[in-house]
Parts: C-alpha cells; structure tokens; sequence
C-alpha cells in the first residue's frame, strides 16, 4: 500500500483508509468473524488508517474496532472516531460521549478526532457548546492528535467553519460525479487555499460509481480490465491535496481490488480522464424521468416522495445496480414514502415543471422495482 507523508500533519498515511461504516454483516449486526479477516489483511499490507463513528453500524463500528486493533501495538495504525455532534446538549456531554468512545475503542489516544457531518445546523451547536475548545483541550491533553471535521454543506458555511479556528484536516464528500453534479470542487479548492489536508469519503458514492449501464460502462472495459471502482478510486487519489481515501468495504473482494488500486499508485493519464470525462456525460443523459429535484410537487398529502422515487430510479437505469437500487427503495426509503401509496388524486401534475405524469410513473416505477 502507498503511503504519502503529510507535512503539515507530521505523519505518513496510506492513501487507501479503511472506513468502518459498511463491514460484512450477519443477521444486520457486524459479522466479527468476517469483518476482523478484512482488518487483519488490510494491516498486513500496510493499510492501517481505519475510520469509524459513535453511530455506525448501530454504535457497534467502535466497539468492532477496538476489538480487532486491540491485538495489535497502538502506534502501529491510526485511528479516527468522531464525536455525534447531534447528541450533544451541554459540554459534559461531549466529555462523556468522547470517553465512552475511547472505552469502547480501547485506546488512550486518537490520532484524528472529527466533529461529524457538520452544516450549518450542527455549527450552532459547536459554538453554543464550545466543541471547538473542547477539541482543542482534548489534542492539549495528548488525548487527540489531531483536529478536524466531515462536512455536508455549502463553500459558505465551510468559510465559516475555518475562519479563525486551526483544523488540521477536513473530510469531504469527493468523486467525479460530485465534482460537479454538488459542486464538491469549489468545496476542495477552500481547502487547497486554506492549505488544510482533505480526506475523502464516498470516492464511489456509496456504490454508484462501482458499475454502469453496459453502453456505458463499455468505455472503461474496452480500455482496460480494471474494475470501474478503480477508476473512481484512482480519480480522487490524483488530487494532489487529498491524503486519504476512504472506502467503506463490505467485503474482501473489495478490499483486495482497492489495495491493488494504491499500491504502486499510477494517476490517471489524459486518455482516461476523457474516458471519465464521456461517462459522465452519457449518465447525465440517462434520465427518463426529467425530474430536476425542483421539489414543487411536494408535499404529497399521501406521502409518497416524489423526487426522491424519481431519483432511485434514474440511478437506477445509469447504473443498472440492482443491489444498491433494492437498498434504496426498500431500505432507506420508508414505506409510506414509497411509488405505491400515490392515490392518484393528480394535485401534483399541474406543478410540474417538467410535465412529468408523476402518478403514472410513479406506478409503473413501483411495479418495475418490485421486480428486480
Ligand atoms: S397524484 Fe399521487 S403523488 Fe401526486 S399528490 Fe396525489 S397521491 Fe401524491
Ligand atoms: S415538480 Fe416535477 S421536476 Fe420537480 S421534483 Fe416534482 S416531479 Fe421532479
């Protein structure tokens, strides 16, 4: 596995960093069995920056984690926790919640200590709580080594977010989709100015950018074996100010092909970056529903989440997954807000823009899913 130093972080991290939020499971809890062969592997080939939360997996990521590592001497990999920002309601809390993730990590020590998923919303929370000082009081105390944030918000608020405060590091929703689709670049460049190291999370989306609809995953294919994970992958690792990569790996396959993607490290060269370039394009013009998220059909009064269908569905004839598409609309997308509770009443067709028949569609969506 690579390993790039960083110099104003003072260490050498592998580009690769395991993220803890999609191990192998078993009856929906960590399979420890499973899970702990992926961790053993990753170490014996040099990956040992390993990245988890208080929530993941049910609160259980830590608990996992600290486990496994314990086996191990504690400078030989780097851990990152976070602290839920969204259960904090006084500064004891803080204290409380960041001992209890050092208890269930077995550790005394972070090397990274991250506010987590912070917006505009949860920055009101860290400065009526001062979570800020707390951080620093914790790297004071020797007990974090290092300081920083995920984001999910605007340029904006992460201008605000850095003014006036030191943070080593920032964590970034990045691949190339987001780049431009969310404006993640204009993210990127306030911590190239800032000279604060980016650590990347979902450089495959969560599974979107891992396969593609045959005519368009043919781009790749022809160019080369490399799984279409690679290049997303690769991608973001060509950005000069990312240090790490993180992929939330679910199983061994995954964790071999993402390894071998950095280890002996190439950047993507002109030719694929305009295959990258191509494939973008051609998803942006797989949509056959033309839904822009403008959301005026909404509210549903019978609760169905109309743009939010819309988009699984497309998702879903770009990238032809049907794993990630049954997750999303079976998993993640509650019942009620589901194509099927649309009681055809038509009050939203005459607000779309788009002239979409949304009840007609959201009908034949349903059935189409159901199928899978
Ligand atoms: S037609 Fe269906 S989706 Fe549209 S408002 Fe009525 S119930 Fe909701
Ligand atoms: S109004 Fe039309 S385009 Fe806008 S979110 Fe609803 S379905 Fe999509």
């Amino acid at each position: 596995m690579d390993k790039r130093y960083f110099e104003s972080l003072g260490v050498e991290l592998p580009r690769l960093g395991f993220g803890c939020m999609r191990l192998p499971t078993k009856d929906n809890e960590i399979d420890y069995e499973e899970a702990e062969k992926m961790i053993d592997y990753a170490m014996s080939m040099g990956l040992n920056y390993f990245d988890t939360a208080y929530n993941y997996h049910n609160e259980d990521s830590e608990r996992f984690l600290g486990k496994v590592l314990s086996k191990y001497p504690r400078e030989s990999y780097y851990l990152t926790t976070k602290l839920p920002i969204w259960l904090v309601e006084s500064e004891e809390d803080a204290e409380r919640l960041f001992n209890e993730q050092l208890e269930k990590l077995q550790t005394d020590y972070l090397d990274f200590y991250f506010l987590h998923a912070m917006g505009a919303e949860r920055k009101k929370i860290m400065d009526k709580f001062n979570l800020y000082d707390f951080l620093l009081k914790k790297k004071e105390e020797g007990k974090v080594k290092h300081i920083g944030f995920s984001f999910h918000d605007s340029k904006e608020v992460l201008e605000e977010l850095i003014s006036g405060r030191k943070w080593d590091v920032v964590q970034l929703q990045i691949n190339y989709w987001d780049w431009e689709e969310i404006d993640a670049k204009s993210l990127y460049d306030v911590l190239v100015k800032h000279n604060i190291p980016c650590f990347v999370m979902e450089p495959v989306r969560g599974g979107f950018l891992s396969s593609f609809a045959p005519q368009v995953e043919r781009h790749m294919k022809e160019y080369s074996q490399k799984s279409i994970s690679s290049w997303a992958i690769r991608w973001v690792s060509s950005l000069e100010n990312v240090a790490v990569v993180l992929s939330g790996m679910s199983n061994m396959e995954q964790l071999k092909d993402n390894i071998s993607t950095l280890t002996n490290f190439q950047p993507l060269n002109k030719e694929e970056l305009e295959i990258i370039d191509r494939v973008v394009e051609e998803l942006r013009n797989i949509n056959p529903i033309p839904c822009t998220a403008c959301r005026y059909c909404m509210d549903c009064t019978f609760g169905v989440d109309i743009p939010r269908v819309f988009k699984i569905y497309n998702d879903y004839k770009k990238t032809e997954n049907k794993e990630i598409t049954l997750r999303s609309y079976f998993r993640f997308l509650k019942e009620e807000n589901r194509g099927d509770k649309c009681k055809k009443c038509n009050a939203c067709i005459s607000k779309c823009p788009q002239h979409i028949d949304i009840p007609r569609e959201l009908e034949k969506i349903h059935k189409e899913l159901m199928a899978l």
